[in-house]
Parts: structure tokens; C-alpha cells; sequence
């Protein structure tokens, strides 16, 4: 029997909005998404807000049992101890957040996190039971000296050495030119590197963790460009940024028709 695999849209807030603004954007998003066109068993959705808004997001959404998963935009690798400014998996844990996002381009390129580094924390992830996003993604420049999966496809590698069981990850391809460019990949570029990380995972982890690893597309996702992706067999949903935060076009993304 074929798996299938619940699409997730994902919406990562990046820095923006602060926790009173959270608090607003979450309820005007659950009630957008209330109507009964739309069947919440078919689209998972989540947000991603800065760590600061997450207690408020988590009351939110327990008190009022919105049908909303919520994550962290980074984790630790550590559990505790002498790491300022960083957050631990066991505290956001204790916050109820279902997912991490780890790897993203931003931390590769604005905190220097090699392969190594996210490796730890997908680790860490699983070790406190948050299911890790590990996003990969090439440059331009690796685009035009390697082609398009060699880049991914290594720092999925690199994330997954030393995980050795994975029962429920994510992966997010995110070309780093589409992101936040405006210029999203097409649907058969986001097609074959999908194919080529699932290859990875069936590699390190083993066929039935590849069938139901969900691989994401991320870079310019907005509602005009969500379903040719989603009509991609190895593309199971989109990590959002900028659009993300446009009640609207989130709302229009998470409702897109194949
Ligand atoms: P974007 O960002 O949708 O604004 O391109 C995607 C991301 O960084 O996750």
C-alpha cells in the first residue's frame, strides 16, 4: 500500500512580529481557516514565530484548541548549562512546540552553522521529541559550479551523520536565490532535488523513513506558484517566509488546489 504523506505548509515569521502581534495574526489565521471549505486533515499548517512569542502562541492555541501546529525557528544543541542566548529543546518541549526548523540558510550564512552544527541539533530535536525541519539549500553560485542537488544533497548528509534513527523528520529544499528573492524555483527544479534528498534518506535511514519523510519546498512560495509545486510527487508541502505573513496569502497558500 502507498504511504502518503500530510502536506505541511509551514509559515516561518522569521524576525517579525512580537508576541502581541502573534497573539492577533494566530486567532485571525485559525478563523480564516475555520470555514468549511477547508478540511484541516488534508494540509497540516504551522508557525514558526521568534522564541518570544511562543509561550503566548502555545496558551493560544491549547486554550482554544486551534487546529495549528507551532515550532521553533532554532534549537540548541545543548540541553542546559553556560550558552548564552541560546534555547534549549527541552524548554521548547515544555512549550508544547511540535517542530524546529534547523539549517536555514539565515543561520548558515549569518551565524556561520556548518553541517556539523546542524547535525547536533537535529539530534538534540529528536532527543526531546520536536520534529526537525533541516533545510538545505544551494547558492547560485554552487547552482551554476555544481548543478542543482549536489549542494542539498551533501548537507543532508552531513545533517543526518550520527542520527541513527529518524522515525518523523521534515526536510525543506530552499534554493538560498529564491528565498526572500521573489524568483522561486520552478516545479521540476524543486522536483529533482526533492527526489535526489528522498534518495538520500532512503540511503542513511531506510526506504520506509524515506516513503514517509515529508520533503518541503521553500523560496518565494506565495498562493499565485503554491500548486505546481504541491502537484510534485516528492514535493509534500512549503516552508512560507515572506508571504507567510500576509494573513491573506498565507491563508490562500494553505488552501491551494492541486
Ligand atoms: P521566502 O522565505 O518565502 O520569503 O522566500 C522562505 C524561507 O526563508 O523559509
Amino acid at each position: 500500500m502507498a504511504i502518503t504523506r500530510t502536506p505541511l505548509i509551514a509559515g516561518n515569521w522569521k524576525m517579525n512580529l512580537d508576541h502581541l502581534q502573534a497573539i492577533a495574526f494566530v486567532q485571525k489565521l485559525a478563523w480564516s481557516l475555520s470555514d468549511a471549505k477547508h478540511d484541516f486533515g488534508a494540509v497540516e499548517v504551522a508557525v514558526f514565530p521568534p522564541f518570544t512569542d511562543l509561550r503566548s502562541v502555545q496558551t493560544l492555541v491549547s486554550a482554544d484548541k486551534l487546529p495549528l501546529a507551532f515550532g521553533a525557528q532554532d534549537v540548541s544543541a545543548h540541553d542546559s548549562g553556560a550558552y548564552t542566548g541560546e534555547i534549549s529543546g527541552a524548554f521548547l518541549a515544555q512549550l508544547e512546540c511540535s517542530y524546529v526548523v534547523i539549517g536555514h540558510s539565515e543561520r548558515r550564512t549569518l551565524h556561520g552553522e556548518t553541517d556539523e552544527q546542524v547535525g547536533a541539533k537535529v539530534s538534540a530535536a529528536l532527543k526531546h521529541n520536536l520534529v526537525p525541519i533541516i533545510c538545505v539549500g544551494e547558492t547560485a553560485e554552487d547552482l551554476e559550479e555544481h548543478g542543482p542537488s549536489a549542494v542539498p544533497v551533501a548537507q543532508l548528509r552531513g545533517a543526518l551523520i550520527g542520527v541513527a534513527s529518524a522515525a518523523d523528520i521534515v526536510v525543506a529544499y530552499e534554493p538560498v536565490w529564491a528565498i526572500g528573492s521573489g524568483q522561486a524555483a520552478t516545479p521540476e527544479q524543486a522536483e529533482q532535488v526533492a527526489a535526489a534528498l528522498r534518495g538520500v534518506l532512503a540511503e542513511t535511514l531506510g526506504e520506509d523513513v524515506a516513503a514517509k519523510t515529508r520533503i518541503l519546498y521553500g523560496g518565494s512560495v506565495k498562493a499565485a506558484n503554491i500548486a505546481g509545486f504541491m502537484r510534485e510527487p516528492n514535493v509534500d508541502g512549503a516552508l512560507v517566509g515572506g508571504a507567510s505573513l500576509d494573513l491573506d496569502e498565507f491563508a490562500s497558500i494553505v488552501r491551494y488546489q492541486k
